[in-house]
C-alpha cells in the first residue's frame, strides 16, 4: 500500500499561460517570439527555473526539440534548453494537462464538482471523463507536496498551527487522517491505518521533513490540539520546543459529559457558567494564567455544591488533567484558541471521502488522493456569497497566486520545472 506521498519525479515541465490557443499556434512558427513569450511569463511569475546543480540560470534558453501530443489531436509541445547547463524544460501550454488526455475545461468542471462534494461517479456523469480518469487526475496533482505549493505562493511555514486527526473508513477498516491547518490552509493531510503515537509521528513527520527541506531553520512555536493522547505524544516527539495547547471550545463541549445524573437545567447552567469563565479569563491578558488556576478551583467547588461531590471531584480531576493545555493557549497571545477552522476543513473533506466510495480500497493511492483534495481545498476560490468571495484559502492567509484562474494556478504551482 502506498501510504506516503511519492517524491515528485525529477521533471522539468512548466505550464505557461499563452492567453489563448491561437496565440500559441502562431508562436509555434516563430522560435524567437516563442522563447521570449516564455521568458516574459516566467518574469511575471517571479519563479526560477530548476536548472542543474551549479548553474546560475544566467545563460539563455533556446528551442531544443518538439514532439506531438497524439492524444490531444497532435498538439506540438516544445522543449527549451538552457545553453549553460543543458537542462531541458518541457513547455506545456495552459490548455494541456501534463500526461493527460483530458482538456482543462473538462478537468475544471469535474474537479470543481469533486471539491463541492459530488461523487467521482456523478462528476463523471456531468463531464466527459471516466471516474477512474478523475481519480488519477486528483492523485497526479497530489504527488506534489502541499508545503512546496504553499511556499511557492509566498506563505511562510506555519509557526503556530492546529493539528488533529479525522477518523474515516477504508471499506470496513478504520483509518485516520492526521491534519495540519493554519487558518484557511491545509498544510498536511496524511493517512494512517492506526491511531498510535508512532503512526501519527510518522505522518506529521512527513510535513516536518518537507518543511525543513524548504527552511532548515524552521521551528514550531505552538500547536493546538483537541487533547487526544497519540496526537499530543507525536507532536511532542517531533516538535519538542513547541507549546502544546488544548482547544478551549472543545473543553466547553466536554464539560456536560463530566456531569452525571443531574437534572438537565443544572447541567446547562454549569456549562454556561464555564463558558463565561473561559471567556473572562481570555479577556484578562496579563493575568489570565493565574486567573484561570483560581477560577478552575472555585468552579470545581461550585460543581460540588450544585451537582454533588462525585461530579465535583470528576470535574476537578479533569481540570487537573487538561489545565496545562489550557494554560498553554492563554500564555501565548499568538496561540490559536479554538480548532474551529480545522473542524471546517475536516467537514469539507468528509463529503469528498464519502465520494471516494468505489475507489476506497486498501491498494489505492490514498495519500496522493488526499493530498490532491487538499490542493483543491487550498486553491479553489470561495463561492460568490461566501465571506471571502472570489479568494482562495491561500489568498485569505496572505499568499499570492500566479493568475486569477485557479486551475491554471494548480497547473503552474504543481509544475516540476520551477525551483
Ligand atoms: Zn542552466
Amino acid at each position: 500500500m502506498r501510504n506516503t506521498t511519492r517524491r515528485p519525479r525529477e521533471n522539468r515541465t512548466i505550464t505557461v499561460d499563452f492567453q489563448n490557443e491561437a496565440t500559441y499556434f502562431q508562436l509555434l512558427g516563430d522560435g524567437k517570439a516563442f522563447v521570449e513569450c516564455v521568458i516574459a511569463f516566467l518574469l511575471s511569475l517571479g519563479f526560477q527555473l530548476k536548472h542543474k546543480a551549479m548553474c546560475t540560470g544566467g545563460g539563455c534558453l533556446t528551442r531544443h526539440s518538439h514532439y506531438l501530443r497524439v492524444r490531444l489531436g497532435g498538439v506540438t509541445i516544445w522543449r527549451l534548453q538552457c545553453t549553460t547547463c543543458h537542462a531541458v524544460f518541457t513547455v506545456l501550454p495552459h490548455f494541456v494537462l501534463r500526461y493527460r488526455a483530458i482538456r482543462p475545461e473538462v478537468a475544471r468542471d469535474a474537479l470543481l464538482a469533486t471539491h463541492g462534494g459530488l461523487s467521482l461517479e456523478l462528476c463523471a456523469v456531468i463531464g466527459h471523463i471516466s471516474p477512474m480518469a478523475l481519480y488519477r487526475l486528483i492523485c497526479a496533482i497530489g504527488h506534489h507536496s502541499l508545503v512546496t505549493v504553499l511556499t511557492r505562493c509566498g506563505l511562510p511555514l506555519p509557526i503556530y498551527f492546529l493539528a488533529d486527526e479525522k477518523h474515516s473508513r477504508c471499506l470496513t477498516a478504520k483509518v485516520y487522517l492526521p491534519t495540519i491547518v493554519r487558518g484557511r490552509v491545509l498544510w498536511h493531510l496524511g493517512y494512517t491505518t492506526e491511531a498510535s503515537a508512532v503512526a501519527f509521528t510518522q505522518s506529521y513527520g512527513e510535513f516536518q521533513r518537507a518543511a525543513l527541506q524548504q527552511e532548515p531553520s524552521y521551528r514550531v512555536k505552538g500547536v493546538l490540539t483537541d487533547g487526544f493522547d497519540s496526537t499530543t505524544k507525536s507532536l511532542r516527539t517531533l516538535f519538542p520546543g513547541a507549546r502544546l495547547g488544548i482547544c478551549l471550545r472543545h473543553a466547553l463541549t466536554k464539560l456536560p459529559k463530566k456531569l452525571a445524573a443531574i437534572p438537565s437545567p443544572v447541567r446547562t447552567a454549569l456549562r454556561s457558567q464555564f463558558h463565561t469563565l473561559l471567556y473572562r479569563v481570555r479577556q484578562r491578558k496579563s493575568l489570565r494564567v493565574v486567573a484561570l488556576g483560581q477560577r478552575l478551583r472555585r468552579f470545581a467547588d461550585h460543581v460540588a455544591t450544585t451537582a454533588g461531590v462525585v461530579n465535583g471531584e470528576r470535574v476537578r480531576r479533569w481540570f487537573q488533567d487538561k489545565k496545562a493545555g489550557w494554560y498553554a493557549v492563554l500564555e501565548d497571545p499568538q496561540m490559536p484558541v479554538t480548532s474551529t477552522l480545522l473542524d471546517q476543513a475536516h467537514n469539507a473533506m468528509e463529503r469528498k471521502l464519502f465520494a471516494m466510495k468505489g475507489f476506497h480500497h486498501p491498494g489505492g493511492s490514498q495519500q496522493a488522493f488526499l493530498t490532491g483534495l487538499a490542493h483543491l481545498y487550498n486553491l479553489i476560490p470561495y463561492q460568490r456569497r461566501a465571506q471571502h468571495a472570489g479568494q482562495c484559502g491561500v489568498e485569505v492567509e496572505g499568499g499570492t497566486v500566479p493568475t486569477r484562474d485557479w486551475l491554471l494556478n494548480l497547473q503552474i504551482l504543481t509544475s516540476g520545472g520551477f525551483r
